[in-house]
């Protein structure tokens, strides 16, 4: 028996955004809009769209002992995330400043504060929650090598979902783990690196699959995904839908694909429910206050 279906293991980050008429250049000073706080980090994301589908949902986090760290903490409580495995203290919690212009544009500085204190010891403080976890999903806006201790701590029988964002070159241990490895496009070509020998997303699932996970789900916006495991690539369509604010809508397919696996879902199956999640996440404004509800997924 397990007490969570879903353990998060990743970020939380205060993102701060005004609205600026033009992006400044170096040594420039612009003025902005009213500053907007709101909670996000690829993990508490991925915890909170999870927790509000209805899974019984932790995240094993760090933010700082700041206002920050206190709006994220209700934020994961608010959607019902358990955050006995969010720690507190030892930097201020990450931050995202974010500038966005009238025609969406945005420049960005992250500084990951928090997150990046969340170390191997911490995962290995944790074994309880790994114990009590059917899936757990990792991301990288933390440390690769907390992300090499999860890894080690996933208890028999559970299984591994990871998000490589930011991307970079994976260690075959970690990679070897996966089921499924879930990239965008980008995200493809990177962890490819001079593998990535062609133009076909469908090539890039397989390419993947070779470098060593038990599955991989490559994610195509507006066209959907694309599921591959030994028995081939399966194509699954997105949802139509009038995409107003498509941030956080990988996080939203991520977290919504690795509960449905846990529950016995096949991977086209569990993806085309992520594909739904995904697709209402993009109609609404935001990434965590974007996030459906089962309800609002079986209406769309
Ligand atoms: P990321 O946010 O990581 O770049 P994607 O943009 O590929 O990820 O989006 C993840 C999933 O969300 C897609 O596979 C798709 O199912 C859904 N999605 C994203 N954008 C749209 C859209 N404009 N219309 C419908 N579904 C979308």
């Amino acid at each position: 028996m397990y007490d969570y279906d879903l353990l998060v293991v990743g970020s939380a980050n205060a993102d701060l955004v005004i609205g600026v008429e033009r992006r400044p250049a170096a040594g420039e000073t612009v003025l902005g809009g009213d500053l907007a706080v709101h909670p996000g980090g690829k993990g508490a994301n991925q915890a909170v769209a999870a927790a509000r589908l209805g899974a019984a949902t932790a995240l094993l986090a760090r933010v700082g002992d700041d206002g920050h760290g206190r709006l994220l903490l209700d934020s994961l409580r608010t959607a019902g995330v358990d955050t006995v495995g969010v720690l507190v203290g030892g930097a201020p919690t990450g931050v995202a400043l974010i500038t966005v212009d009238p025609s969406g544009d945005n420049s960005i500085v992250v500084s990951p504060g928090a997150n990046s204190r969340l170390t191997p010891g911490d995962v290995r403080a944790a074994t309880s929650l790994f114990q009590a976890s059917r899936v757990v999903s990792a991301q990288l806006e933390i440390p690769l090598e907390t992300v090499v201790e999860v890894v080690r701590a996933l208890a028999p029988g559970s299984r591994f979902v990871l998000n490589p964002s930011p991307p970079r070159e994976l260690p075959v241990e970690v990679l070897a783990a996966c089921d499924p490895l879930i990239v965008n496009e980008h995200e493809a070509r990177v962890v490819l690196g001079d593998a990535c020998v062609s133009e076909d997303p469908a090539d890039w699932a397989r390419l993947l699959l070779a470098k060593g996970p038990r599955s991989v789900v490559v994610t195509l916006g507006a066209q959907g995904a694309l599921v591959c495991d030994r028995s081939g690539v399966t194509r699954v369509p997105s949802v139509r839908v009038e995409a107003v604010d498509t941030t956080g809508a990988g996080d939203a397919f991520t977290a919504a694909l690795a509960w449905k696996l846990g529950t016995g879902a096949a991977p086209a199956e569990a993806a085309a429910y992520g594909a739904r999640v995904g697709a209402a996440a993009v109609t609404r404004r935001g990434a965590q206050q974007s996030y459906p509800t089962a309800a609002e997924v079986e209406a769309l």
